[in-house]
């Protein structure tokens, strides 16, 4: 069984006091890793480390010198692109084409893209005038904000740790990152492609355990973390929220939806019950920009559920390795327990289940995974918990509607404001919705295409900022300006 530590100062250290917790595989729930749990000691040697490493050698790095580092990165995740293959799967179950399609690659090009960016990025400048008519000159200088604590979830773990610690790293901070406690592995390979690669010592630390009472409570309550990137639950960022206003440290936050597709009578057909499908049942339902309501133009709405319903059917349920596998478990037995429980709440709220609702039937081997059957759901209130809740699971509730604004309003009815996805090939309509759905980001005919460049956030309660391309420096950063009288 593999043992795995916290990542400090360059070191892999066990725990002080020796407390250590179970990974176990959704797949079939045996125990595959022993983790150190970090106590407050260990989480303040790592922060510790992380403030030495700024005024160390990593400070005095030239931005050329930085980048030319975090390409090592991404070069050396890419040499061992076999082993975070084979770490994320075990720690999440997903299938090896999701791993090797999406999740590892996206992990190295967080270090590459953002490295670009630091140094293609211009800074401010304004000439002004003055009463003595020789003007004065302003310029924007950007310097790193100091110790930023990550704290990851178990969804897409390296991937969304790596979109954090990219742009963190690329602007000269040094970080403490958390992973969640479900998928500790790719976090701590890290560390090793840091050592190999040179990444001076301090500058990249991981730290494991839980929430509350935990790393995560004391990376997040610690005076000398400059900043803190979260990505996670709502109510997990409420309680950040709070550690954060001691000492008024700067937070970004990407948090929970409750995603609306949109789809209308004049889309083309099979790529939006292609995108709903993926967006629905994607990595078994947990991607935050997952899609949990759909709403179906009239006209086309019982041939929508007929081809959606024949698509969840069609999954293959498996070992991720296994040849045609492309549906993995739940995280865990306990996420398991909190999916079913909205099943069981559909039920008793009165839906007409159109297929799943409960576990599908294993092998004996994997009778103790997390599986749950994709499920679809029609004919609920709007005003169900099922509805109104991130389920967070391969599950979607389809409605009719009848018109744009009747839609639009279905779409906001929500506390969350993540993302949502439209359907049409009327692009006047398109264009025309999009400006009137609350969320931060908008897919018409497509989902999920990313472009690291691009503003990627929350609206309402899924978040707060914006990270991608120049709006991450804006974080990971802080502008000084420097005003010089001419
Ligand atoms: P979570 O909030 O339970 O945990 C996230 C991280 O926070 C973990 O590392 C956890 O240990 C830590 N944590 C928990 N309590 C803490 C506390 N009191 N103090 C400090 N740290 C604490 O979330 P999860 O279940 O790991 O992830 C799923 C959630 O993440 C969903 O709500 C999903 O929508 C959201 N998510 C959002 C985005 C986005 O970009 N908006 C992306 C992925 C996931």
């Amino acid at each position: 069984m593999r043992q795995i530590n916290n990542f400090i100062n360059g070191e892999f250290v066990a725990s002080g006091i020796g407390k250590r917790f179970d990974k176990r595989s959704p797949v079939d729930n045996q125990v595959i890793a022993s983790i150190a749990e970090a106590g407050q000691a260990e989480v303040d040697q790592a922060v510790s480390a992380a403030k030495h490493a700024l005024a160390g050698e990593w400070g005095q790095l030239s931005t050329n010198d930085r980048v030319d580092l975090l390409y090592g990165v991404a070069d050396e995740i890419t040499r061992r692109f076999d082993d975070f293959v084979a770490a994320e799967m075990a720690d999440t179950g997903q299938p090896h084409h999701v791993m090797t399609h999406a999740f590892i690659p996206r992990g190295a090009a967080n270090f590459k893209v953002f490295a670009d960016i630091i140094k293609n990025v211009p800074t401010e400048s304004f000439h002004m005038d003055t009463p003595d008519g020789r003007g004065a000159l302003n310029y924007g200088v950007r310097v790193p904000k100091g110790v930023i604590g990550v704290v990851a979830p178990w969804n897409a773990p390296f991937l969304l740790m790596t979109w954090k610690v990219g742009p963190a790293l690329a602007c000269g901070n040094t970080v403490v990152v958390k992973p969640s406690e479900e998928t500790p592995l790719t976090a701590t390979l890290l560390g090793e492609v840091m050592n190999k690669v040179g990444v001076p010592k301090g500058v990249y630390n991981v730290i494991n355990g839980f929430g509350p009472d935990s790393a995560g409570e004391f990376l997040t309550r610690h005076k000398d973390v400059d900043a803190i990137t979260f990505t996670g639950e709502t109510r997990t960022g409420s309680t950040i929220m709070k550690a954060a206003s001691d000492g008024i440290r700067d937070v970004s936050f990407e948090m929970g939806g409750k995603n609306a597709g949109i789809v209308f009578a004049d889309c083309d057909l099979d790529n939006a019950v292609d995108g709903i499908f993926r967006s629905s049942f994607l990595n078994t339902g947990q991607v935050c920009l997952g899609t949990e309501r759909v709403y179906v133009e009239r006209p086309i709405f019982d041939r929508f559920v007929t081809a959606l319903k024949e698509k969840a059917e069609g999954v293959t349920f498996g070992r991720p390795t296994d040849a045609g596998v492309n549906y993995g478990p739940l995280i865990s037995q306990e996420h398991r327990e909190k999916v079913l429980s909205y099943y069981a709440k559909a039920r008793a709220d009165g839906a007409t289940i159109v297929t799943g609702g409960g576990v599908p039937d294993m092998p004996a081997d994997l009778a103790e995974g997390s599986w749950v059957q994709p499920t679809i759901w029609t004919d609920l209130p709007e005003s169900s918990a099922v509805i109104q809740e991130e389920i967070f699971g391969p599950c979607c509730h389809i409605r009719p509607f009848d018109s744009e604004e009747e839609v639009i309003e279905l779409a906001n009815a929500s506390d969350y404001g993540l993302a949502t996805t439209i359907w049409t090939e009327n692009l006047t309509r398109a264009h025309r919705v999009a400006g009137k759905v609350d969320v931060g980001i908008t897919w018409v005919n497509s989902w999920f295409l990313r472009d690291l460049r691009t503003a990627f956030g929350g609206a309402k309660q899924s978040g707060i900022g914006r990270e991608g391309g120049v709006h991450s420096l804006e974080f990971y950063t802080e502008m000084r300006n420097v005003c010089i009288k001419m």
